[in-house]
């Protein structure tokens, strides 16, 4: 078989099971197995695959095919232009994730070098915290999550970006994790929290319900719950003139606000992701 064979065959198998741009996943598949850029695979479609070829990329393409992330079958993703491991225990990084990590350091180049800090409430594989040390250099981040497995990732995350040295990496829930942290007072607090209503998560595609731990997914009962609690519990470990920056599900713009501006905040923004839809609120005191 071909690779333009093997591409058409798979992406046909992938498109009956219902993978969203089948003929997309199976070339970055087939890219990943023969470890070569997919555009190349654009000058070899007549290269004839080997059958130990052939059998891996069988595999890759029932896995994909049992809805298993692209991701997690190539154990990585790029966030930001920064390589992140992702496993199981970990939200998979999203691209409109990137535009509240990209706002939080834009916001960061404008504080003084010498003292300025970042906090990342629910870090995950740890892509926003890794991104704001590896964008702005001069910061100390503290990145929290209540799952020892996503700090272990979080860390060699942070290793293979080389930042490691100036991420603290605290385990706990929310604020409580800042108990024996180093640094308690920020420039920015940034977070990207669990954000869908409890009764929801059974509807999601199978990517996200079958593969993306049920922790990072769950908001509670409206999917606000952690949003309530970084409005509440934020302003103690602010700097003046800090800025709190967060992620949200499409649909939820108008209860943020109302959230945060009943903490006494000031929305400064609410940004919009690359479908124009609201997801990421700036606001301070
Ligand atoms: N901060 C991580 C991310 O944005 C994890 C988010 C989460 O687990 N809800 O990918």
């Amino acid at each position: 078989m071909t690779v333009l064979e093997a591409i058409q065959k798979s992406a046909e198998f992938l498109g009956k099971r219902g993978v969203e741009s089948p003929r997309l996943q199976t070339e970055l598949l087939l890219a990943h197995l023969l470890k070569m850029p997919r555009m190349k695979l654009y000058l070899n479609f007549d290269r004839v695959l080997t059958v130990p070829e052939t059998d891996a990329l069988r595999d890759l393409i029932k896995r994909r095919g049992l809805r298993e992330p692209l991701q997690h079958i190539t154990g990585s993703t790029s966030f930001c232009g920064y390589e992140m491991t992702v496993n199981r225990h970990v939200l998979v990084p999203r691209p409109e994730t990137e535009l509240l990590a990209e706002a939080g350091w834009q916001f960061l180049a404008t504080r003084p070098p010498e003292s300025v800090t970042a906090l990342d409430l629910c870090t995950g594989s740890g892509c926003i915290a890794i991104a704001l040390a590896a964008k702005c250099p001069p910061a100390k981040v503290v990145a929290t999550d209540i799952s020892a497995e996503a700090l272990t990732l979080a860390r060699q995350n942070a290793n293979g970006n080389g930042v490691a040295e100036r991420i603290e990496f605290l385990a706990g829930d929310g604020f409580a994790a800042l108990a024996t942290a180093a640094t308690r007072a920020f420039d920015l607090i940034a977070s990207n929290p669990p954000y869908i209503p409890s009764a929801e998560i059974a509807d999601l595609d199978p990517e996200v319900r079958d593969f993306d731990p049920w922790l990072a997914l769950d908001g509670g009962d409206d999917g606000l719950v952690f949003y309530r609690r970084l409005a509440a519990g934020a302003a103690e470990f602010l700097k003046p003139a800090g800025k709190i920056m967060v992620e949200f599900g499409d649909g939820q713009a108008d209860a943020l606000k109302n959230i945060f501006e009943s903490e006494k905040w000031i929305v400064e923004a609410v940004r919009e992701d690359y479908s124009h839809r609201a997801r990421i609120l700036v606001a301070r005191r």
